[in-house]
């Protein structure tokens, strides 16, 4: 029996080295000069009872964000590894100190939630004899994931649903459709010209739109990786020596983009979506 890409991604991921807390977190990103300041010193900095036994990390100057994950939870979702948590509810099951722990592993949560972040997972497997002390959980292996993880959801309650690698695109458009459709090495050279747009313009515009044809209101169909469907339009085109900026693209649905084109009322659809856009 074969086995697919993304179960071997999370066979791959299973941790095998006996690596420190300490150099990963500092592998990450994260600040670790104070790990020494205790009565251990320098030599047992690895052990500061501060800081290695926390479950999550932050450096939020450079937006660093390290969380310790079981390996065992995680799950595969349409080829996709995740885990779905929620620290919020399980600090109230907790006591002492692990509900310190619990509550802010759910704010970093929070924040990468909130702020797009990616977040670096320490992935960690439970001693096997561990495994059989109730109540007690002693990561024994640990491996720093390369590969950034994402809040893919997070509720007004808590759950979480963490994503392994990159969310697809909450919008898009023609241009975006295009470049996921088409396999690079199918790719080949346009032999009409086309003018230069930037994405960055064109994402700005789709965020702006959130969906929603910017004419009309209708909500852009979902394709089938989730994402809501808009075209982006030059209301000037850039052959007219319009510019690309925000304030000359305009998100539409298909039919109101074909219209803005080929309708007889095209003239008076360009005054109306440059007023629009400008507000
Ligand atoms: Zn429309
Ligand atoms: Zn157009």
């Amino acid at each position: 029996m074969s086995i697919s890409n993304s179960e071997q991604q999370l066979i791959d991921l299973k941790p095998t080295s006996h690596r420190k807390i300490i150099e990963l977190v500092e592998e990450a990103g994260i600040d670790v000069s104070d790990w020494p300041n205790f009565k251990g010193g320098t030599e047992k900095a690895a052990s500061n009872p501060k800081y290695c036994y926390e479950w999550s990390f932050e450096n939020k100057k450079e937006n660093i964000i390290v969380l310790n994950l079981w390996f065992d939870n995680c799950e595969l979702e349409n080829d996709t590894i995740i885990q779905k948590l929620n620290m919020r509810a399980e600090s109230e099951e907790f006591t002492g100190i692990r509900i310190r722990r619990a509550i802010n592993m759910d704010f970093s949560l929070q924040r990468a939630a909130r702020l797009k972040s990616p977040v670096r997972v320490i992935m960690c497997d439970e001693n096997p004899k561990e495994k059989l002390k109730e109540g007690k959980s002693t990561a024994d292996k640990r491996n720093l994931d390369s590969v950034d993880w994402y809040v893919k959801e997070y509720d007004e309650e808590g759950n979480c649903v963490l994503q392994r690698g990159e969310l697809a695109a909450p919008y898009i458009d023609q241009f975006i459709l295009r470049d996921l459709e088409v396999n690079p090495s199918e790719k080949h050279e346009s032999t009409s010209f086309v003018y230069p747009r930037s994405k960055a313009v064109r994402d700005e515009v789709l965020l702006r739109a959130k969906g929603n044809c910017e004419h009309c209101g209708e909500e852009g169909f979902r394709t089938n990786a989730g994402a809501f469907y808009l075209e982006s339009h030059h209301i000037v085109p850039l052959s007219e020596e319009g510019i690309d900026h925000i304030s000359n693209v305009i998100a539409l649905c298909p039919n109101h983009h074909r219209e803005a084109h080929y309708s007889e009322n095209s003239n008076e659809l360009r005054k109306l979506f440059l007023e629009k856009v400008s507000s």
